[in-house]
C-alpha cells in the first residue's frame, strides 16, 4: 500500500505574538490573578496546608532589575531573528522549576543569555548555530522553557565569549501526515495545543500530556524524554518517536523512518534524551493515532496507600494496560480535594477509538476489588460524557498546579517535586526510606511540611512514584532550603536503587546523581559521542556530561 501523504500548509495566525509570557513564572501576563483574588487563593491555601502567608509577597517588576550587559552582538544578517532586551533575556534566564520561579520573582538572573535567536526555519537555526560556534558562544536550545531540572539556564557558561539562547517555537508546524502508516512531520518547536490543533485537523492526535502541555514543545519532550499522560504502554515521548532529526555542529543528523529497527545503537534514541547536549532538534516523525471515541473511568478508594500499590502491581501485570492508572495517596488526595483524607485514590481510565472499552474496566475493577478497592460510580463515555466528582476534583487540581506554584512562592510555601521509578520488590522499602529521610530534613529545614506521593506510570516491573513537598518556606531563604530538600531527595532516592528521574530529565540539577547513576564505561563512550559531534563544547554546557 502506498502512503498519501498530506502536505499541511503553514497555518495563519497560529503563533500568539501579541500576548507577552510572565517573565518570573507560568502563563501570559494578562491571565494573572488580581490583588483580590491572589489574597483570597492565599488564605485558602493557607486554611488548607496549614502554613503560609495570607498576605502574598509581590514579584520584583522587570523594571527594577539590572541585567549585566550582554556580552554579545547579532551579525547584521542574523539581527532581524534575534534580541538583546532585558525582557527577552529574562524569560530564557531560566526554565520552570520552584528554584528558577524563586529566583525570577525575587528579580535575581545571575546570568541570563546574552542574545536570543528565535530562527524562522532550519536555514535561520543553521545560520545562527553557525555564528554562535564561531563566535566562541555556548548554546542553549529553548523550547518551551519548562524544564524543572535547570536544563536551559546559562550557569556554568562563564569560560564561553557569551551565551546564546535559540528558542524553537517559530519552528511550529505540521508539516506532513501519513495516514496509512498514522504518522506526522512535526517541527521541534510546536508547543502541545498547537500541534494537536493542526492534527485535529486530520481527526489525529499524538495524545501526549505531560502536565506542562500548554508551553512545551515537540523538541523539548523528545530531548528530555517527557512522560506523558498514559500511565502504562506509551509512557514516555521515546514511544511515539519514529524518526528524528537534529542539526549538529558537524551536520545535519537525521534517522529513517521506521516502525522498529535493530540496526546496532539506535540513531534516533541516542538524540532522545539529549537534551540539547547533542544538536539541536528540528523535527520529527511522530506516532499518532485517531481520537478516542470509547472512554471509561473510575475511581477507587483503597485503605491505604500500600494496599493500593498491590491492585496496582496485579494491574500492571494483567495485560489490561489502562491509559489512566494513578494512585495517589490519602493526603494528596485531600490536598487536591479528590478524597477526605481517609483513603488513597486510584483514578482509573480507559479509551480506544476503535472498541468499547466496558469489558477491561469491569475486569480492572474486578482486580481492584480483590485487593480491597471499592468504588461506587464509573463513568462511561462516548467522545465526552461525566467525570466523577473525585477524578474531575483531580483533573482540575493537575491542570491548575502549574499556576498555583506562583502562588506558593508568593505566599511563602516551598513546593517541589521528585519523581522516580523503582521495581516492585524493592518499592515498600524504597517508599519507606524516602519518606522518613526527605521528612526529617523537612522537619529540620522548614520545621515540618508534608510529603505526600502519587503513581505517575507504571510497568509490569514496577511503579514510577511522583512525589509532591509543600512545606513553610522562610522568605530570603528559600534556595538554601531547597537545596537541603533537594540533596535529601536525590541521595533517598539514589542510596535505595531508584533513577534521578523517570521523565523530568537530568539538567544541572540532577548532575551529581546522574553522575552516580551511570555506568562509567557508558559515561566515556557518551563523552566521545559528544566531542565528536560538539568537538568545541558549545551546547549546553554542563548538562548530562562534560566535554
Ligand atoms: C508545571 C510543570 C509540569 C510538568 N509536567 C511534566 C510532565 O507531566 N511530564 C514531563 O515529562 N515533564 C513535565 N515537566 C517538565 C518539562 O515540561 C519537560 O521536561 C518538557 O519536556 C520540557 O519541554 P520544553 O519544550 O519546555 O523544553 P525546555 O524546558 O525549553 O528545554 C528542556 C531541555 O531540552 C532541551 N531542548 C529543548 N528543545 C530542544 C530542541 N529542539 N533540541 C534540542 N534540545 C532541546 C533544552 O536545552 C533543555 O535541556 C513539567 C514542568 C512543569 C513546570
Amino acid at each position: 500500500m502506498t502512503a498519501t501523504r498530506h502536505t499541511v500548509p503553514a497555518l495563519v495566525g497560529s503563533v500568539s505574538v501579541s500576548r507577552a509570557l510572565k517573565h518570573w513564572g507560568w502563563g501570559y501576563e494578562d491571565e494573572q490573578p488580581s490583588p483580590e483574588e491572589l489574597r483570597g487563593a492565599a488564605q485558602f491555601i493557607c486554611d488548607r496546608l496549614g502554613f503560609g502567608s495570607p498576605d502574598p509577597e509581590q514579584p520584583v517588576p522587570l523594571s527594577e532589575v539590572s541585567l549585566s550587559e550582554p556580552r554579545l552582538r547579532p551579525p547584521p544578517a542574523l539581527q532581524a531573528i534575534c534580541a538583546t532586551d532585558d525582557y527577552q533575556r529574562a524569560l530564557h534566564a531560566y526554565g520552570s522549576s520552584y528554584r528558577d520561579v524563586v529566583r525570577a520573582f525575587r528579580g535575581r538572573f545571575d546570568h541570563p543569555p546574552d542574545v536570543v535567536a528565535r530562527p524562522g526555519d532550519e536555514a535561520e537555526l543553521e545560520a545562527t548555530l553557525d555564528w554562535a560556534l564561531s563566535a566562541g558562544a555556548a548554546v542553549i536550545p529553548f523550547g518551551g522553557g519548562t524544564s524543572v531540572v535547570g536544563g536551559v539556564e546559562a550557569a556554568g557558561c562563564e569560560s564561553y565569549a557569551g551565551v546564546v539562547t535559540i528558542d524553537l517555537k517559530a519552528l511550529d508546524r505540521v508539516l506532513e501526515v501519513d495516514p496509512v502508516s498514522l504518522s506526522a512531520r512535526i517541527q521541534a518547536g510546536a508547543t502541545g495545543p498547537l500541534l494537536e490543533e493542526q492534527l485535529g485537523e486530520h481527526g489525529l492526535t499524538l495524545r501526549h500530556f505531560p502536565q506542562s502541555f500548554q508551553f512545551s514543545t515537540l523538541g523539548g519532550w523528545i530531548a528530555t524524554r517527557a512522560g506523558g499522560h498514559f500511565a502504562t504502554l506509551y509512557t514516555h515521548i521515546d514511544d511515539l518517536v519514529e524518526s528524528v532529526r537534529a542539526l549538529t555542529p558537524i551536520g545535519a543528523w537525521e534517522s529513517r523512518r521506521l516502525p522498529g529497527s535493530g540496526a546496532g545503537v539506535s540513531p534516533d534514541r541516542m538524540l532522545i534524551g539529549s537534551e540539547g547536549t547533542l544538536g539541536v532538534i528540528t523535527e520529527a516523525w511522530v506516532r499518532v493515532r485517531p481520537r478516542p471515541v470509547y472512554r471509561a473511568s473510575a475511581p477507587v478508594r483503597f485503605a491505604d496507600f500500600a494496599a493500593g500499590a498491590e491492585a496496582v502491581r496485579a494491574l500492571s501485570q494483567s495485560g489490561l494496560y489502562p491509559a489512566n492508572c494513578r494512585l495517589i495517596d490519602a493526603r494528596e488526595a485531600e490536598v487536591t480535594g479528590a478524597g477526605d483524607g481517609s483513603h488513597a485514590l486510584l483514578v482509573l481510565g480507559f479509551e480506544s477509538a476503535h472498541h468499547d472499552v466496558e469489558r477491561s474496566m469491569t475486569t480492572a475493577l474486578e482486580v481492584c476489588g480483590d485487593h480491597g478497592g471499592m468504588w461506587e460510580t464509573r463513568g462511561t463515555r462516548g467522545t465526552r460524557g461525566d467525570r466523577d466528582a473525585a477524578v474531575g476534583s483531580w483533573r482540575e487540581a493537575f491542570l491548575r498546579a502549574p499556576y498555583l506554584r506562583d502562588v506558593f512562592v508568593a505566599i511563602g510555601v516551598l513546593s517541589e517535586t521528585f519523581e522516580t521509578a523503582i521495581t516492585w520488590e524493592r518499592f515498600p522499602a524504597f517508599h519507606e526510606h524516602v519518606v522518613s529521610d526527605v521528612t526529617r530534613v523537612l522537619r529540620e529545614v522548614c520545621g515540618g511540611g508534608s510529603l505526600t506521593c502519587r503513581f505517575t506510570h507504571v510497568y509490569p516491573d514496577g511503579p514510577a512514584p511522583y512525589y509532591t513537598i509543600l512545606a513553610p518556606a522562610r522568605r530570603g531563604a528559600e534556595l538554601e532550603q531547597w537545596a537541603a530538600v533537594k540533596r535529601a531527595a536525590a541521595d533517598a532516592v539514589i542510596d535505595r536503587g531508584g533513577t534521578i528521574t523517570h521523565h523530568h530529565a537530568v539538567g544541572r540539577d540532577h548532575r551529581p546523581w546522574y553522575d552516580r547513576q551511570r555506568p562509567e564505561p557508558f559515561a566515556t563512550a557518551l563523552r566521545a559521542a559528544k566531542r565528536a559531534v560538539d568537538p568545541g563544547g558549545a551546547l549546553n554546557p554542563g548538562v548530562l556530561i562534560d566535554p
